[in-house]
């Protein structure tokens, strides 16, 4: 990965998102790689996976799942209902085919960040917490506490951002994808395949 290839990612994903969104991606690609530095992940990964994260995220409704359609991306009910919820996956796919991102890791990054998953790898996490905590993120609770969290223990920190998600999704009756759930009994113990 080339300096010059970070900055066409930057440019791109400036002329793709609106103003507020691309601040909340620069936002998110700091975030990680100065979490990255305090757990020792590739900086450029985290860079890479931060500022690819909502790639997908200004695209239509329409356009992602003609996306899904097209290259045979599974839709479940709850996405169908939801498509913005698509934006994760659709953005994995994005990254391999249009920017040209061959290390799993990074994708496995963008694909997991909404929703998390049991076993995440440290880039995985990096990126989940980063798009929580980045600095343009003002509504949710204890965010201050959070933040410090973040480079202190990173497994708490998912556990204290997953509960807020949940929370949250039950207060507005926003539906929950079983995904969420899954990641917050795996890392509080709760979930199947814990040792
Ligand atoms: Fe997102
Ligand atoms: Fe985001």
């Amino acid at each position: 990965m080339k300096n010059t290839d970070m900055r066409k990612i930057r440019k791109a994903m400036e002329k793709a998102q609106d103003a507020k969104r691309y601040e909340h991606t620069l936002g998110v690609a700091y975030t990680a790689t100065a979490l990255a530095m305090r757990y020792g992940a590739s900086l450029k990964d985290a860079e890479m996976a931060g500022l690819l994260h909502d790639c997908a995220k200004c695209l239509t409704d329409e356009k992602r799942l003609a996306i899904c359609e097209k290259h045979n991306i599974s839709i479940n009910e709850i996405e169908r209902r939801n498509p913005f919820l698509l934006h994760a996956k659709v953005g994995s796919y994005l990254a391999m085919d249009e920017f040209h991102v061959t290390n799993s890791d990074v994708i496995n990054a963008i694909l997991n960040h909404t929703t998390g998953r049991p076993g995440m790898s440290l880039l995985e996490k990096i990126i989940f917490i980063a798009d929580y905590i980045e600095p343009n993120r003002k509504q949710a609770p204890n965010l201050s506490q959070v933040r410090k969290m973040a480079f202190i223990d990173l497994d708490q920190t998912l556990v204290v951002i997953l509960k807020d998600i949940l929370e949250y999704l039950e207060s507005t009756e926003g539906e929950i994808d079983p995904m969420t759930r899954k990641t917050y009994d795996y890392y509080t113990g709760k979930g199947e395949g814990n040792e």
